[in-house]
Protein backbone atom coordinates (compact mmCIF):
# COMPACT_ATOMS: atom_id res chain seq x y z
CA UNK A 1 0.00 0.00 0.00
CA UNK A 2 1.23 3.61 -1.06
CA UNK A 3 2.12 5.50 2.04
CA UNK A 4 4.79 7.69 1.36
CA UNK A 5 5.45 9.57 -2.35
CA UNK A 6 8.20 11.44 -3.02
CA UNK A 7 7.58 14.64 -5.48
CA UNK A 8 10.98 15.93 -7.14
CA UNK A 9 9.40 19.38 -8.16
CA UNK A 10 10.52 22.95 -8.57
CA UNK A 11 7.74 23.47 -11.01
CA UNK A 12 4.23 24.54 -11.48
CA UNK A 13 3.26 20.39 -11.95
CA UNK A 14 4.90 19.42 -8.94
CA UNK A 15 3.13 21.82 -7.03
CA UNK A 16 -0.33 20.87 -8.45
CA UNK A 17 0.45 16.87 -7.58
CA UNK A 18 1.16 17.84 -4.29
CA UNK A 19 -2.01 19.98 -3.66
CA UNK A 20 -4.26 17.17 -5.56
CA UNK A 21 -2.89 14.84 -3.40
CA UNK A 22 -3.03 17.13 -0.13
CA UNK A 23 -5.17 15.36 2.46
CA UNK A 24 -5.57 12.23 1.25
CA UNK A 25 -5.69 9.74 4.17
CA UNK A 26 -2.69 7.87 5.58
CA UNK A 27 -0.62 9.05 2.39
CA UNK A 28 2.20 11.21 3.60
CA UNK A 29 3.48 13.20 0.32
CA UNK A 30 7.29 14.79 0.29
CA UNK A 31 8.07 17.54 -2.59
CA UNK A 32 11.82 18.13 -2.65
CA UNK A 33 12.72 21.66 -4.31
CA UNK A 34 16.48 22.53 -5.47
CA UNK A 35 16.60 25.30 -3.11
CA UNK A 36 18.13 27.56 -6.63
CA UNK A 37 14.92 30.23 -6.08
CA UNK A 38 15.94 32.34 -3.07
CA UNK A 39 11.80 32.76 -2.31
CA UNK A 40 10.15 29.67 -4.02
CA UNK A 41 6.69 28.65 -3.97
CA UNK A 42 6.04 26.31 -2.04
CA UNK A 43 4.17 23.02 -2.41
CA UNK A 44 1.14 21.53 0.13
CA UNK A 45 2.24 19.25 2.51
CA UNK A 46 6.07 18.34 3.29
CA UNK A 47 8.83 19.92 1.54
CA UNK A 48 12.31 19.08 1.89
CA UNK A 49 15.10 21.64 0.11
CA UNK A 50 18.64 21.30 -1.12
CA UNK A 51 20.10 18.23 -3.31
CA UNK A 52 20.33 14.71 -1.99
CA UNK A 53 23.59 13.79 -2.85
CA UNK A 54 23.93 12.28 -6.42
CA UNK A 55 21.96 9.04 -7.27
CA UNK A 56 23.51 7.27 -3.98
CA UNK A 57 21.99 9.94 -2.19
CA UNK A 58 18.83 9.72 -3.26
CA UNK A 59 18.42 5.90 -2.81
CA UNK A 60 19.92 6.38 1.02
CA UNK A 61 16.83 8.93 1.60
CA UNK A 62 14.47 6.83 -0.61
CA UNK A 63 15.23 4.01 1.96
CA UNK A 64 15.75 5.54 5.17
CA UNK A 65 12.66 7.21 4.32
CA UNK A 66 10.83 4.39 3.36
CA UNK A 67 9.56 6.44 0.15
CA UNK A 68 6.93 3.69 -2.03
CA UNK A 69 7.19 5.60 -5.17
CA UNK A 70 8.53 8.65 -6.97
CA UNK A 71 6.63 11.15 -8.92
CA UNK A 72 10.08 12.97 -11.22
CA UNK A 73 7.92 16.62 -11.69
CA UNK A 74 11.40 18.50 -12.15
CA UNK A 75 11.62 20.85 -15.15
CA UNK A 76 12.56 19.43 -18.62
CA UNK A 77 15.83 20.69 -18.22
CA UNK A 78 16.35 19.32 -14.98
CA UNK A 79 18.16 16.37 -16.63
CA UNK A 80 20.38 15.62 -14.49
CA UNK A 81 18.00 15.11 -11.27
CA UNK A 82 15.75 13.06 -13.52
CA UNK A 83 19.38 11.22 -14.40
CA UNK A 84 19.82 10.26 -10.80
CA UNK A 85 16.02 9.87 -9.47
CA UNK A 86 15.77 7.05 -12.18
CA UNK A 87 19.54 5.80 -11.17
CA UNK A 88 17.84 5.82 -7.86
CA UNK A 89 14.62 4.34 -8.17
CA UNK A 90 16.73 1.35 -10.50
CA UNK A 91 18.88 0.38 -7.49
CA UNK A 92 16.13 0.45 -4.63
CA UNK A 93 13.18 -0.71 -6.97
CA UNK A 94 11.21 2.01 -6.04
CA UNK A 95 8.64 2.93 -8.48
CA UNK A 96 9.01 6.35 -10.92
CA UNK A 97 7.07 7.90 -12.81
CA UNK A 98 8.26 11.23 -14.55
CA UNK A 99 5.53 13.95 -15.18
CA UNK A 100 6.74 15.95 -17.99
CA UNK A 101 4.68 18.83 -19.66
CA UNK A 102 4.17 18.56 -23.30
CA UNK A 103 6.60 21.19 -24.82
CA UNK A 104 5.34 23.76 -27.40
CA UNK A 105 4.40 23.33 -30.40
CA UNK A 106 4.85 25.96 -33.32
CA UNK A 107 2.14 27.13 -35.38
CA UNK A 108 1.32 28.84 -38.80
CA UNK A 109 3.73 31.98 -38.69
CA UNK A 110 6.21 30.89 -36.46
CA UNK A 111 10.24 31.62 -37.19
CA UNK A 112 12.05 28.95 -35.48
CA UNK A 113 15.42 27.96 -34.88
CA UNK A 114 15.52 24.85 -32.86
CA UNK A 115 19.12 24.12 -31.27
CA UNK A 116 20.60 20.88 -29.65
CA UNK A 117 21.73 23.16 -26.82
CA UNK A 118 22.72 26.55 -25.18
CA UNK A 119 26.19 26.24 -26.40
CA UNK A 120 24.31 25.89 -30.16
CA UNK A 121 21.91 28.83 -29.36
CA UNK A 122 25.25 31.15 -28.51
CA UNK A 123 26.52 29.99 -31.65
CA UNK A 124 23.95 31.18 -33.89
CA UNK A 125 23.69 34.36 -32.09
CA UNK A 126 25.31 36.79 -34.04
CA UNK A 127 24.55 36.37 -37.19
CA UNK A 128 20.54 36.45 -35.84
CA UNK A 129 19.78 39.67 -34.30
CA UNK A 130 21.73 42.23 -32.02
CA UNK A 131 19.07 43.00 -29.25
CA UNK A 132 17.92 39.63 -27.54
CA UNK A 133 15.48 38.59 -24.80
CA UNK A 134 17.40 35.32 -23.00
CA UNK A 135 14.72 33.47 -21.36
CA UNK A 136 17.05 30.74 -20.86
CA UNK A 137 17.07 30.54 -17.13
CA UNK A 138 19.42 32.44 -14.35
CA UNK A 139 21.71 29.43 -14.83
CA UNK A 140 21.61 29.02 -18.85
CA UNK A 141 22.52 32.97 -19.24
CA UNK A 142 26.73 31.83 -18.60
CA UNK A 143 26.58 30.29 -21.85
CA UNK A 144 26.12 33.26 -23.94
CA UNK A 145 28.81 34.89 -21.64
CA UNK A 146 31.24 34.63 -24.68
CA UNK A 147 29.16 36.10 -27.10
CA UNK A 148 30.27 39.93 -28.45
CA UNK A 149 28.13 42.17 -30.74
CA UNK A 150 24.99 41.64 -28.96
CA UNK A 151 22.91 43.24 -26.36
CA UNK A 152 21.49 40.88 -23.73
CA UNK A 153 17.93 41.46 -22.07
CA UNK A 154 17.94 38.27 -19.51
CA UNK A 155 14.71 37.53 -17.55
CA UNK A 156 15.21 35.24 -14.61
CA UNK A 157 13.66 35.36 -11.11
CA UNK A 158 16.72 35.78 -9.01
CA UNK A 159 19.68 37.97 -10.64
CA UNK A 160 22.19 35.84 -12.24
CA UNK A 161 25.90 35.34 -10.93
CA UNK A 162 28.79 36.31 -13.49
CA UNK A 163 29.95 35.25 -16.12
CA UNK A 164 27.70 37.36 -18.08
CA UNK A 165 27.99 38.85 -21.53
CA UNK A 166 29.65 41.96 -21.51
CA UNK A 167 26.21 43.81 -23.21
CA UNK A 168 23.85 42.95 -20.61
CA UNK A 169 21.07 44.02 -18.42
CA UNK A 170 18.58 41.80 -16.20
CA UNK A 171 15.00 41.81 -15.79
CA UNK A 172 13.67 40.04 -12.42
CA UNK A 173 10.46 38.88 -12.85
CA UNK A 174 7.82 35.62 -12.39
CA UNK A 175 5.63 34.45 -14.91
CA UNK A 176 2.55 33.91 -15.33
CA UNK A 177 3.08 36.69 -18.57
CA UNK A 178 0.63 37.74 -20.91
CA UNK A 179 0.68 38.10 -24.72
CA UNK A 180 -0.02 41.88 -24.48
CA UNK A 181 2.67 42.10 -21.92
CA UNK A 182 5.40 40.18 -24.08
CA UNK A 183 4.82 42.17 -27.04
CA UNK A 184 5.02 45.30 -24.93
CA UNK A 185 8.31 44.12 -23.26
CA UNK A 186 9.82 43.14 -27.03
CA UNK A 187 8.78 46.09 -28.67
CA UNK A 188 9.97 48.36 -25.32
CA UNK A 189 13.35 46.71 -25.56
CA UNK A 190 13.60 46.81 -29.60
CA UNK A 191 14.14 42.96 -29.44
CA UNK A 192 14.94 41.53 -32.62
CA UNK A 193 15.44 38.05 -31.54
CA UNK A 194 13.99 36.14 -28.94
CA UNK A 195 16.36 32.75 -27.36
CA UNK A 196 13.99 29.89 -24.85
CA UNK A 197 14.44 27.07 -24.33
CA UNK A 198 11.22 24.39 -25.26
CA UNK A 199 10.25 24.25 -21.34
CA UNK A 200 6.21 24.13 -22.59
CA UNK A 201 3.64 25.54 -20.14
CA UNK A 202 1.12 28.08 -20.62
CA UNK A 203 2.98 29.95 -17.96
CA UNK A 204 5.72 30.88 -20.52
CA UNK A 205 3.67 30.52 -23.56
CA UNK A 206 2.92 33.88 -24.25
CA UNK A 207 6.28 35.27 -25.62
CA UNK A 208 6.22 32.80 -28.21
CA UNK A 209 2.42 34.46 -29.67
CA UNK A 210 4.00 38.05 -29.42
CA UNK A 211 6.54 36.79 -31.19
CA UNK A 212 5.21 35.14 -34.17
CA UNK A 213 2.82 39.03 -33.88
CA UNK A 214 5.96 40.61 -34.23
CA UNK A 215 7.19 38.15 -37.01
CA UNK A 216 10.44 38.09 -34.60
CA UNK A 217 12.75 34.69 -34.88
CA UNK A 218 13.09 32.42 -32.39
CA UNK A 219 16.19 30.42 -31.14
CA UNK A 220 14.57 27.44 -28.86
CA UNK A 221 16.69 24.83 -27.36
CA UNK A 222 15.27 21.43 -27.57
CA UNK A 223 14.86 19.23 -24.79
CA UNK A 224 17.12 16.68 -23.30
CA UNK A 225 15.44 13.17 -23.48
CA UNK A 226 13.45 11.70 -20.46
CA UNK A 227 15.85 8.23 -19.10
CA UNK A 228 15.17 5.30 -21.12
CA UNK A 229 12.26 2.85 -19.68
CA UNK A 230 10.31 5.21 -16.94
CA UNK A 231 6.90 5.82 -17.85
CA UNK A 232 6.48 9.56 -18.48
CA UNK A 233 2.47 10.97 -18.29
CA UNK A 234 2.14 14.68 -19.79
CA UNK A 235 -0.31 15.84 -16.39
CA UNK A 236 -1.52 15.85 -13.24
CA UNK A 237 -4.66 13.91 -13.94
CA UNK A 238 -2.03 11.21 -15.44
CA UNK A 239 0.47 10.95 -12.34
CA UNK A 240 -2.87 10.78 -9.66
CA UNK A 241 -3.66 8.01 -12.77
CA UNK A 242 -0.44 5.99 -12.13
CA UNK A 243 -0.49 6.39 -8.64
CA UNK A 244 -4.08 4.65 -7.99
CA UNK A 245 -2.98 1.98 -9.86
CA UNK A 246 -0.16 1.18 -7.56
CA UNK A 247 -2.14 1.01 -4.78
P1 LIG B 1 19.74 19.61 -12.47
O1 LIG B 1 20.85 20.31 -13.15
O2 LIG B 1 19.08 18.48 -13.16
O3 LIG B 1 20.19 19.05 -11.05
C1 LIG B 1 21.45 19.35 -10.46
C2 LIG B 1 21.40 18.89 -9.02
O4 LIG B 1 20.51 19.72 -8.26
C3 LIG B 1 20.88 17.49 -8.83
O5 LIG B 1 21.90 16.54 -9.07
C4 LIG B 1 20.42 17.54 -7.39
O6 LIG B 1 21.52 17.52 -6.50
C5 LIG B 1 19.84 18.93 -7.29
N1 LIG B 1 18.39 18.94 -7.58
C6 LIG B 1 17.77 19.26 -8.74
N2 LIG B 1 16.43 19.22 -8.61
C7 LIG B 1 16.21 18.85 -7.31
C8 LIG B 1 15.03 18.65 -6.55
N3 LIG B 1 13.80 18.83 -7.08
N4 LIG B 1 15.18 18.28 -5.26
C9 LIG B 1 16.41 18.11 -4.71
N5 LIG B 1 17.55 18.30 -5.37
C10 LIG B 1 17.45 18.68 -6.67
O7 LIG B 1 18.62 20.66 -12.03
P2 LIG B 1 18.45 22.19 -12.44
O8 LIG B 1 18.23 22.26 -13.90
O9 LIG B 1 19.52 22.98 -11.77
O10 LIG B 1 17.05 22.48 -11.73
C11 LIG B 1 16.98 22.62 -10.32
C12 LIG B 1 15.54 22.72 -9.89
O11 LIG B 1 14.94 23.86 -10.51
C13 LIG B 1 14.70 21.51 -10.27
O12 LIG B 1 13.93 21.17 -9.15
C14 LIG B 1 13.84 21.98 -11.43
O13 LIG B 1 12.56 21.38 -11.40
C15 LIG B 1 13.75 23.48 -11.18
N6 LIG B 1 13.70 24.27 -12.41
C16 LIG B 1 14.65 24.12 -13.36
C17 LIG B 1 14.58 24.85 -14.54
C18 LIG B 1 15.59 24.67 -15.64
O14 LIG B 1 15.45 25.35 -16.67
N7 LIG B 1 16.58 23.80 -15.50
C19 LIG B 1 13.52 25.76 -14.71
C20 LIG B 1 12.55 25.90 -13.72
C21 LIG B 1 12.66 25.14 -12.56
P3 LIG B 1 22.05 16.18 -5.81
O15 LIG B 1 22.79 15.43 -6.88
O16 LIG B 1 22.89 16.65 -4.68
O17 LIG B 1 20.83 15.41 -5.35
Amino acid sequence: MMRHLLVLGGTTEGRELAAALDGRPALRVTSSLAGRVANPRLPAGEVRIGGFGGPEGLADWLRAERVDAVVDATHPFAAGMSQNAALAAAATGVPLLVLRRPGFTPVEGDRWLPVPSLAAAADLLPRRGERVLLTTGRQGIAAFAHVDGVHFIARSVDPPEPPLPPSFEVLLDRGPFTVQGEEALLRAHRIDVLVTKDSGGAATAPKLTAARGLRLPVVIVERPPVPDGVPVVPDVAGAVHWLEQLG
